[in-house]
């Protein structure tokens, strides 16, 4: 379905993030997806303040506006039409009728920030969801067991168990226990089909030490 996949539109909606940590989200995505994406543009999309948005919708606006593959990050509860209330409001999506995946910071941000520290993992965990996200724009699927990564780290495509936590343990036990680079299985698919090279540690932590303001 992707077209010219080394391009991504990142695009902000609403302003949970700022633009340098935007910035951050891009380099992780970069380095994540090394030989695969090659640009990303920044953009940040205006829109009426809502407090949740029906994610199919989202999607579909942003394909119009941007077109092709994009990454859309809002400050809105992302909704779905799951009869299940539990389901019915998810971290993040990917329409699979276009290239547009969405990310919702709603639930990854804490309901006050006390420290910069606090604000970087929130920027981390919001760069993990993306990754995720972004993940499936590329064909990976969700891992349902624990899948870790070289370094330890979960894969960003593992995926807990919602109900078994509840959102604020999911987002601490699966979000946070995730890494930034992919496992193996991972990385052998995106090499067979779009011929991507492993990240190294060092680059990866050189690329990362960006402050926030
Ligand atoms: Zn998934
Ligand atoms: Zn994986």
């Amino acid at each position: 379905m992707l077209g010219n996949i080394s391009k991504l539109n990142l695009v902000r909606i609403g302003s949970d993030i700022t633009y340098s940590s935007l910035k951050k989200i891009k380099s992780g995505i970069l380095v994540a997806f090394r030989g695969i994406i090659r640009e990303i543009s920044l953009s940040h999309h205006d829109s009426p303040v809502v407090d949740s948005i029906d994610a199919q919708l989202l999607t579909m606006i942003l394909d119009e506006e941007y077109g092709g593959h994009t990454l859309g990050i809002t400050d809105a509860d992302l909704k779905t039409q799951d009869e299940d209330e539990f389901y019915n409001s998810i971290l993040g999506g990917k329409n699979p009728r276009n290239d547009v995946a969405v990310v919702s910071t709603k639930k990854l941000i804490p309901s006050t920030i006390r420290s910069d520290q606090e604000y970087e993992r929130f920027i981390e965990r919001t760069l993990k969801v993306s990754l995720h996200e972004v993940g499936h724009n590329f064909g990976l699927t969700d891992h349902a067991s624990y899948k870790h990564a070289g370094d330890g780290s979960l894969c960003p495509m593992s995926r807990g168990e919602f109900n078994k936590f509840g959102y604020h343990g999911y987002i601490k036990i699966i979000i946070d226990g995730r890494g930034l680079t992919f496992c193996d299985e991972c990385t052998d698919f995106l090499a067979r089909v779009y011929g991507h090279t492993h990240t190294s540690k060092k680059l990866l932590k050189d690329t990362l030490v960006v402050s926030s303001n």
